[in-house]
């Protein structure tokens, strides 16, 4: 329950970003039809800019903040501070090439289909989550079974 609130306000937040209300079916229209399609393209390809800029910014600070600290307790501070942005890069980075891929998908009419067993993936959750390459059952499969492999 709460992972689907969080869900949704961070679909707000995409949505929003990318100018764009949520995608209004009209009776009867195909899945994943051309406009559905360019529809998540614009919030993609808007999300993908937000996030080059965010790691422009954060490569600009370090840059700023290398500067050397005499006292080792100022130095520990900012080297921890440094690997916490390192590890947000890390995770931009990975978000970044998984929206590359699913802009891709776009691109090969691909797009908004489970990949393990192929059903549509749904329109509210692809706003809630662009990436996502799973329908909520199966997601929800592979996420059990990652917290027994866990264990
Ligand atoms: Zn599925």
């Amino acid at each position: 329950m709460k992972k689907e609130q969080k869900a949704a306000s961070s679909s707000l937040s995409i949505l929003a970003m990318a100018g764009l209300a949520p995608y209004q079916e009209k009776k009867g229209e195909e899945y994943m039809n051309p406009k559905q399609l360019q529809h998540f393209k614009l919030i993609l390809e808007a999300w993908l800019e937000q996030l080059r800029g965010e790691m422009d910014k954060t490569v600009t600070h370090m840059q700023d903040e290398a500067a050397n600290f005499p006292d080792p307790a100022d130095r520990a501070t900012q080297e921890e501070e440094f690997s916490l942005e390192l590890r947000t890069r890390d995770r931009e980075r990975k978000l970044i090439k998984k929206i590359e891929k699913t802009l891709k998908k776009i691109e090969d009419n691909d797009f908004g289909f489970c990949d393990s067993c192929g059903v549509e993936i749904g329109i509210r959750r692809l706003e809630a989550r662009p990436t996502a390459d799973l329908c909520i059952d199966c997601k929800t499969v592979a996420e059990l079974r990652e917290k027994q492999m866990g264990y």
